[in-house]
């Protein structure tokens, strides 16, 4: 039996095509240049059918909303295909790609999301490629995971980051070995697949042993992200932590620092999560993880109630923080959440704390 693939095209590069106004997704672009593909049609390739979302979005303009429509849409067509592709513009992929793990709970198969920095039209492209081998990984190989292709790797959704804006190898997860590399071989490292979070569940999550359940938020989210700068006013933070804020997340300096003399600064980040907010902290630095007792400057912040995010990316630490207020739970079940691992998404076991 040749191997079914789901395939969501929400938008993005790899299926645009030139207007006036430059590349803009249109309605049916896609399949019908996949359809004019003579690969695509060999009898070693997997089927497909396209869902083509509406409207067609470029990524820019992607909501927390828009990854759970998604989430959804794979757990409709779960039992029906052995593979799932989601087709998505390169600029919030990685956001994307670190939100779905945490709201696909039990997930057994592949979920490949990919795009293109060239569309599927232009003579010279990435998205051949790109979308022939994302396919083909989905279609022959055991990958139970959330993972991001692009530009010949295959990553870990939940710790890819966007690294280039023009280069055709334009994600990297540095703080997680590749799940495989494509070169004349597709080579898939299993020792660092993570088939162990498929059981990971939360209470928002309909139970169903076996098969996936979508954790539906059941409360509204408001999360938020900063960035630490030389200068910055304890008052542009104050305002950034004002209600309905719940969540934020500090990206500080090297090991989780930031600016211990200016007690001002401390004061804002003290009063809001004396009143419940959850301030975690990651570095700004593209690889590497928090240590706030490794500086002053770090101790600080813990002293004011700052939270480690470990060595989350940027993306996955504002998704960990929107998915789990929206299942509803309190800052204290948030803050010991965010020092586990629920998706492979920070370097400790399943389960364990961080230390
Ligand atoms: N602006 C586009 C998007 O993210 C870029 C791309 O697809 O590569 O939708």
């Amino acid at each position: 039996m040749p191997k079914r693939l789901y395939i969501a095209y929400t938008g993005g590069t790899i299926g645009m095509r030139r207007t006036a106004d430059g590349y803009a997704p249109a309605p049916g672009w896609l399949a019908a240049q996949m359809a004019a593909m003579p690969e695509l049609a060999d009898p070693r390739m997997p089927s497909y059918d396209i869902h083509e979302y509406d409207p067609l979005l470029d990524s820019s303009n992607m909501q927390p909303a828009d990854w759970v429509a998604i989430g959804q849409d794979i757990c409709a067509h779960y039992d029906g295909y052995d593979g799932f592709i989601v087709l998505h513009g390169t600029d919030t992929m990685a956001y994307t790609a670190s939100a779905l793990p945490f709201f696909l709970q039990g997930l057994a198969k592949p979920v490949i999301i990919t795009g293109s920095q060239i569309p599927l039209c232009e003579v010279r492209n990435d998205a051949r490629s790109n979308l022939i081998t994302s396919m083909l990984i989905a279609a022959e190989y055991p990958v139970p995971e959330v993972c991001l292709y692009f530009g010949q790797k295959l990553l870990r959704g939940c710790r890819a980051v966007k690294v280039d804006a023009a280069g055709l190898d334009a994600f990297d997860s540095p703080n997680y070995p590749p799940l495989g590399v494509v070169g004349v071989e597709i080579q898939i490292d299993r020792t660092h697949l993570g088939g162990q979070y498929a059981r990971h569940k939360t209470k928002t999550a309909k139970r169903g042993e076996p098969g996936i359940a979508l954790a539906t938020p059941v409360a509204a989210a408001t999360v938020g992200a900063f960035r630490l700068f030389p200068g910055l006013s304890p008052d542009l933070l104050r305002n950034v932590l004002q209600p309905p804020l719940q969540g934020l997340v500090l990206e500080a300096y090297g090991a989780g620092n930031g600016p211990d003399r200016d007690a001002a600064f401390l004061e804002v980040l003290a009063e809001a999560t004396g009143r419940g907010v959850v301030v975690v902290a990651i570095t700004q630095c593209l690889a590497g993880a928090v240590r706030l007792g490794e500086y002053a400057a770090g101790s600080a912040l813990a002293r004011a109630g700052v939270i480690s995010g470990h060595d989350m990316t940027a993306e996955a630490a504002l998704c960990k923080l929107f998915y789990l207020f929206s299942a509803g739970y309190g800052p204290e079940v948030v803050k010991q959440k965010l020092g586990e691992s629920l998706c492979g998404e920070l370097t400790v076991a399943p389960g364990r704390i961080a230390g």
